[in-house]
């Protein structure tokens, strides 16, 4: 199987850098040099599982080509590429839709780790048996990998379809941040707990009624989320 990664980075040496280690990975490595390069590669390559995202470039920036891929396409894995010194990027790129983020400069194992990890999750694994989960008003089908909230759809990504199933399959449980990082991210996660924080408040904006006053996501302080009714 052809394992196609979408690199945009205008900087042609960290392009370089990220191309290399990627190929030596295994993957196939499709670069984009700007946002709109990227869309329209996204557009010729529908079998791309992965996109790595940098965020400062010359036209639209990488946080509109998250917003814009996220518009159509709620599979691929998304990383954002952040500078150090833009704290606030990760959150905000979270916020657009990505799935995770690099803080440069990197390694090659923290980079490959973290693709490999978006790569299992965005589709690589075998559909599952039982079909759905229902909790009124939600209708989890863990066949299509969909939320329904009252009948409608609610657009999930993976990662956020990913922590849905994992509330949904403990009611009522308190759920530590870390037993969802391990869970939802993977073992092999490189990442901080905060990036679950974000999720969440992500996902409340879609399925709570309220999200100022959440009653489906209970906060558990000082510890994590319990799935609560
Ligand atoms: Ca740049």
């Amino acid at each position: 199987m052809v394992r196609k990664v979408l690199v945009l980075e205008d900087e042609a040496s960290i392009r370089g850098f990220i191309e290399i280690n990627l190929t030596r990975a295994g993957y196939e490595v499709i670069e984009a040099e700007t946002g709109e390069e990227a869309l329209e590669k996204l557009r010729d390559n529908a079998d791309i599982r992965v996109a790595l995202l940098d965020i400062m470039l010359p036209g639209i920036d990488g946080f509109e080509v998250c917003r814009r891929i996220r518009a159509t396409n709620t599979r691929i894995g998304i990383i954002m590429l952040t500078a150090r010194s833009q704290e606030m990027d990760k959150v905000t790129g979270l916020m657009t839709g990505a799935d995770d983020y690099v803080t440069k400069p990197f390694s090659p194992a923290e980079l490959t780790a973290r693709v490999d990890a978006l790569f299992r999750r965005a589709g690589g694994a075998a559909p599952e048996q039982v079909g759905e989960i229902r909790q009124e008003p939600f209708l989890l089908n863990t066949r299509n990998r969909t939320l329904e909230k009252n009948g409608q759809r609610v657009k999930l990504t993976q990662v956020e379809y990913s922590i849905m199933k994992m509330f949904m399959e403990n009611p009522g449980k308190a759920l530590s941040r870390e037993e969802i990082l391990d869970t939802v991210w993977g073992r092999d996660y490189f990442g901080e707990v905060k990036i679950v924080d974000v999720n969440i408040r992500r996902l409340r904006l879609k399925i709570e009624d309220n999200a100022q006053n959440p009653t489906y996501i209970n906060t558990v302080w000082g510890y994590g989320y319990k799935w609560g009714f």
